[in-house]
């Protein structure tokens, strides 16, 4: 597939103001089979991804009535290795069509069992110079607790095949399924691949799926807090730049410091959401509806400025890095101690935050208790 002349060819450009961008979110809604413990809208297909998603997807991106400029494209899902190269990039030159790219960032989410070498070095090929890669744990039995089509072995060989062709890749797993005891090995060998970026999420018994049912197996607050302060030991190498999230310097993942930021995005797909000109709107969920009319809004909500400085900081407070308070001033014309000046110093006294005159952050405590920064800023 090297050098075909049909894939597309971004148009790059360096930008003078990152946070005047948006992120792009691609939601692709399919996956090969559902896991047990997923609450993301997708449905398993036996087969490839339907054209007529692609069509809308495409009309959607085209039809686009909002900024030119984006920092990054992140193809998310949902299973988005289970699109054919062709899909993928159709999907990228209907966006450099419709988008100015400025350097951008270009994820695609990829299941370990999609992963060949050929397919690997293909997307490369196309533009995309990231990769996410779901691969959860390096233990057989927890991968088949999780409902995971595969397998270790199948994890560390496409993790080897991402990492020779990729040097920004990003390595999910997950923490508290049983055995506990094997977490401690998954660090381990996530070591030895070395991404560049690893997101590091706790287990979640979500109401609606199937592991609702299984909520009795979850890990309590204190094995809680001991897996993730493993994780925070072992990955010690990698800078901790958000709760969940660690990466190599340079790496922090553009596309997601957005939402942190809570900058805008524009999202396209079913069910996919977007937050521009102080509303977040999500498209329709449910397929059908969505392939009818792409791009129409199930809903939509106009966030007051209240509503967005307050989530401005509690997104913020996700980040180690914390606010810093001349950003606040610059986007909201107040500084930040004139609107949240009171809860701010509760939240200093609790050790929940730090400041100093330029920067306030989450101490390593708020960073284990992030829930209770944010409640306290929303009530
Ligand atoms: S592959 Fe990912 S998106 Fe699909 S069901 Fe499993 S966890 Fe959910």
């Amino acid at each position: 597939m090297n050098g075909n002349n049909d894939w597309p060819c971004l148009n790059i450009r360096r930008p003078d103001r990152l946070d005047a961008m948006l992120a792009i979110y691609i939601h692709i809604p399919f996956c090969r089979t559902k896991c047990p413990y997923c609450d993301f809208v997708s449905r398993a297909i036996p087969g490839e991804v339907p054209e007529a998603c692609l069509d809308a997807l495409c009309s959607e991106i085209s039809g686009f009535e909002g900024p030119m400029d984006a920092l990054s494209i992140y193809i998310g899902g949902g299973t988005p290795s289970l699109l054919s190269l062709e899909q993928v990039a159709r999907l990228l030159k209907v966006i450099a069509r419709r988008f100015r790219l400025h350097d951008a960032e270009i994820t695609i989410e990829a299941n370990s069992d999609d992963v060949t070498t050929d397919l690997v070095h293909s997307w490369h090929d196309v533009g995309i110079n990231r990769v996410s890669l779901g691969v959860q744990s390096f233990n057989d039995e927890t991968l088949r607790y999780l409902g995971r089509r595969h397998d270790a072995a199948t994890a560390r060989r496409a993790c080897e095949i991402v990492g020779s062709v990729f040097e920004n890749w990003n390595m999910d797993l997950i923490f508290g399924a049983p055995p506990v005891e094997a977490w401690k090995s998954t660090l381990g060998q996530c070591l030895t691949l070395r991404p560049s970026h690893v997101a590091a999420y706790g287990l979640t018994y979500e109401e609606g799926t199937p592991f609702e049912l299984r909520s009795d197996d979850a890990i309590n607050e204190d094995q809680w807090l001991t897996m993730y302060q493993q994780a925070e030991e072992m990955l010690s190498a990698y800078d901790h730049y958000e709760i969940s999230n660690y990466a190599l310097p340079g790496h922090a993942s553009r596309h997601n410091l957005v939402y942190w930021h809570n900058e805008e995005y524009a999202g396209f797909g079913a069910a996919a959401y977007s937050f521009l000109n102080g509303i977040r709107s999500r498209n329709h969920e449910e397929l059908a509806a969505y392939l009818a009319c792409p791009g129409e809004k199930m809903e939509a909500l106009t966030l007051s400025r209240k509503e967005i400085r307050t989530e401005t900081l509690i997104q913020h407070f996700r980040l180690r890095q914390g606010l810093r308070k001349a950003i606040y001033k610059e986007r909201f014309g107040r500084s930040v101690e004139e609107d949240y000046g009171e809860v701010l110093t509760g939240l200093i006294k609790r050790g929940l935050l730090e400041e100093d005159a330029d920067w306030i952050k989450p101490t390593p405590l708020g960073f284990y208790l992030n829930n209770e920064i944010g409640l306290a800023l929303v009530e």
